[in-house]
């Protein structure tokens, strides 16, 4: 699972040296596209059936836009945040990770959002290492992100990975008395999740768009993305979609 993981912090790469006013979702989507190929993986979102099959290997997601969001002739500008978010499957295992972007200058409250939005995930991984349940881990991820004055989406949550992208357990960013009766899990060795905090700057709701994909804010206010793959391991939790450590080469990345 850590070469998948690996590709998908190449695609995240290649995503962000695009980054700029000017450049369109698609062109983005469409380079990610290449980077998949050239290595063999094979992309995991592209045809997820649905009203329409998603139709492309990444999901960005612009200022309102929670997830979701399909690429295509949109133009990115100065202050837009850009969720990017995409998976592949190597050797038969998936990897799975999204992160948001700021395009140029952002407004100072939305810098705080990512802010948040990143800081929450990575307080789920230090909690993983340290807490029994997940419950526990994601009634932390709530108080952090309300004490800063934003809000969890509860429509999306995190999910088990594997052999397939998605797969039990579902891993939310909130807790519910539902959750801890029936769906709470141990954070045990050999477990592996996506964790994927999805936060906005006002409203918790979300309205599907027209393209039958794209998910955003009900009230226009922006929305945050960050996410990891993340195996809980004899040593802890260890993040499969982290860029390349020490001992790992360029040759695991390009394979
Ligand atoms: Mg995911």
């Amino acid at each position: 699972m850590r070469r998948a993981g690996l590709l998908v912090w190449g695609a995240q790469q290649v995503a962000a040296s695009m980054i700029a006013p000017g450049v369109t979702t698609g062109a983005i989507d469409q380079a990610v596209e290449v980077f998949f190929m050239e290595r063999g993986a094979e992309p995991l979102f592209k045809g997820v059936p649905g009203k329409v099959p998603f139709p492309a290997v990444s999901c960005i997601s612009v200022n309102d836009q929670v997830v979701h969001g399909v690429p295509g002739p949109r133009v990115l500008l100065a202050g837009d945040v850009v969720s990017f978010d995409t998976g592949c499957r190597v050797n038969g295992w998936c990897g799975d990770a999204a992160i948001t972007f700021p395009v140029g200058e952002i407004e100072p409250r939305v810098a705080e959002l990512l802010d948040c939005t990143s800081g929450v995930l990575a307080l789920a991984i230090e909690l993983m290492a340290v807490r029994n349940r997940w419950s526990e881990v994601a009634t932390e991820m709530a108080t952090y992100v309300r004490d800063r004055g934003f809000s969890v989406v509860e429509n999306f949550v995190g999910h088990g990975i594997g052999r397939n992208m998605h797969e039990d357990p579902q891993v939310p960013n909130f807790c519910s008395p539902q959750f801890r009766r029936s769906h709470d899990f141990e954070l045990a060795p050999g477990l592996v999740i996506a964790v994927e905090p999805m936060v906005n700057m006002g409203t918790k709701r979300v309205r599907l768009l027209s393209d039958h994909w794209t998910q955003a804010t009900v009230d226009g206010l922006p929305s945050a993305h960050f996410e990891h793959t993340i195996a809980m391991t004899e040593n802890g939790p260890e993040i499969l979609t982290a860029a390349p450590r020490k001992g790992e080469t360029d040759a695991d990345l390009i394979g």
